[in-house]
């Protein structure tokens, strides 16, 4: 499989420092605290890049580990191997996703989320395709890319490719 670059390594990183500025830009006369929600496995280096850049706020961490794809297609059903297991009752939630495509994973966790109540709910994705009319509020996203299958920075196809350090794409 050949894997071509699209989002350098360098430019990933900028672009992730200036989310979490633009994102603690919108907190800034709202709260001190926030509760980043991480969805896995495929948002984790986003995640972990993301809080650490945000040098103003107290940030929880919540993990919800999910499941869609076989290979490079999804396969439209959605499987929640793992859940929050703390509150985000009242409280200013920032949902952390690595790329929204068909947003049908976004939907499902989206809707059980806001039952908690939280006070405030916001979703901040790595990357939109523009492929598919996702019909997801999206509040922050970092790059925009067309109808590729993307690798690296976490993403996968079947398990393969999430360390590397860039984004590419298989050809
Ligand atoms: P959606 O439900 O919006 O169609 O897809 C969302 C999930 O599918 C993402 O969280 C991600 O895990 C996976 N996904 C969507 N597009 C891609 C892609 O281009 N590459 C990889 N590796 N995963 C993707």
């Amino acid at each position: 499989m050949m894997i071509k670059v699209l989002i350098d390594e360098e430019t990933l990183k900028k672009r992730v420092k200036e989310l979490a500025q633009e994102i603690e830009e919108y907190y800034k006369d709202k709260t001190d605290t926030i509760h980043a929600v991480c969805i896995l496995k495929g948002s984790i280096h986003f995640f972990s890049d993301l809080v650490l850049n945000m040098r103003n706020l107290n940030v929880k961490y919540s993990f919800i580990h999910v499941s869609s794809y076989q290979g490079t297609s999804s396969t439209g059903r959605i499987r929640v191997k793992s859940w929050i297991d703390e509150s985000i009752h009242d409280e200013y939630v920032l949902l952390v996703e690595d790329i929204v495509d068909t947003g049908l994973t976004l939907q499902h966790i989206v809707r059980y989320l806001k039952k908690y109540n939280p006070r405030d709910f916001k979703i901040v994705t790595l990357i939109e395709k523009t492929v598919h009319d996702h019909g997801v509020p999206l509040d922050f996203v970092g790059f925009r890319v067309g109808d590729k299958f993307l690798v690296g920075y976490g993403l996968d196809v079947d398990e393969k490719f999430r360390n590397l350090p860039y984004i590419g794409y298989v050809e």
